[in-house]
């Protein structure tokens, strides 16, 4: 049975009290959201996600003031980022409390921590008054959902309710940033563009080299896949765009282009006229799946200058272009 589509918040909050599973809106994008403190829920989670049990889940909460429950330190280090930057798409991996059950964090001492930035995704944890764990609302590996009907035609049939809010404003997952004796540790590129961050807490180093692991085996570190968010169709990154593509082909690219270089792709997804980084991620999974659902042969995808979310961006076409 297909899970109903809803705006009403309470009903939402409800259910997610109950124990059953609530895909959500926020900023980033849409999370399938379950009690962190129910580990019935957060199994279904991993479950209907079909997500391996070594994939860490991250904990989203409404204020910082509960958020600290969650861990057993909050370095002093970091206080001026999460002023500046929660609620926001920004995640912190800090050291874990008991109070977070060890299926969330697949055995880890740490904890992924966030405070959305989306509204009613805070009023539905509020109302809730739990921890959610709310990974992307889709199937392991897959595209990650920006619409309420991204969820429903992948996880309709293995969840309860969908909360709508309409699109999501960022449209790519959050920044990880973990925090280790060492200093500040970068695990995933997202939202909050790294430059920021250093802005405000110095360098960080990066640890995001995912090119070892495979998607069936447990990863270097937590969620560090080489394949992931990836279409069905084959896709190859370009500096240049081809002139006569073989095949079948699709083309994504981040600004406009001329009618000649167009001529030769069966469809052209273009993020965003004036090139502007912000629109392209909003724009970037719906066109995606567009462009996926159109059985190319192939689809080429321009690449993002590397600088601000075009980093986020680059690492996300990295995973969809990895063949198996
Ligand atoms: P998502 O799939 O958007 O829910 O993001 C979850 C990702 O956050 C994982 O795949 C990891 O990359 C990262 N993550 C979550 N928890 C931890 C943790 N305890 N340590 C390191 N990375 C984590
Ligand atoms: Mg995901």
């Amino acid at each position: 049975m297909i899970c109903p589509v809803t705006q009403d918040l309470i009903l939402a909050a409800r259910m997610l009290r109950d124990g059953k599973l609530v895909a959500f809106p926020t900023e980033t994008v849409y999370g399938l959201g379950a009690n962190a403190r129910d580990e019935n829920a957060v199994a279904r989670v991993f479950a209907a996600k079909q997500r391996p049990y070594f994939d860490p889940l991250i904990v989203h909460f409404a204020e910082l003031a509960q958020l600290k429950q969650a861990v057993r330190t909050f370095p002093s280090e970091l206080d001026r980022l999460a002023q500046e930057y929660w609620p926001g798409p920004l995640t912190l991996v800090l050291p874990k409390s008991d109070w977070i059950p060890d299926l969330v964090t697949s055995g880890l001492d740490t904890v992924a921590v966030r405070i959305p930035g989306d509204d009613r995704a805070r009023e539905l944890i509020r109302s809730a008054d739990l921890p959610i764990a709310a990974p992307s609302a889709n199937r392991f590996g897959c595209i990650s959902p920006t619409t309420a009907q991204h969820v429903v035609d992948q996880l309709g049939d293995d969840i309860e309710l969908v909360l709508d809010g309409g699109p999501c404003r960022i449209g790519v997952e959050s920044t990880v940033l973990q925090w280790t004796d060492e200093g500040p540790v970068l695990l995933r590129f997202g939202g909050l563009p790294v430059e920021e961050i250093e802005a405000i807490i110095g360098p960080v180093r990066t640890h995001t080299n995912h090119a070892a692991a495979s998607s069936t085996s447990p990863p270097a570190g937590p969620g560090m896949l080489s394949k992931h968010y990836a279409p069905r169709t084959r896709l190859t990154i370009v500096d240049e765009i081809p002139a006569s593509p073989p095949r079948r082909s699709g083309l994504m690219t981040w600004r406009e282009v001329d009618s000649v270089t167009r001529q030769g792709f069966v469809i052209v997804e273009t993020l965003s006229e004036q090139g502007d980084l912000v629109e392209a991620t909003a724009n970037f999974y719906a066109a995606l799946r567009r462009l996926d659902a159109q059985a190319l042969d192939e689809i080429y995808a321009a690449r993002f200058p590397d600088k601000g979310l075009g980093r986020a961006l680059n690492d996300r076409l990295q995973r969809a272009a990895v063949r198996e």
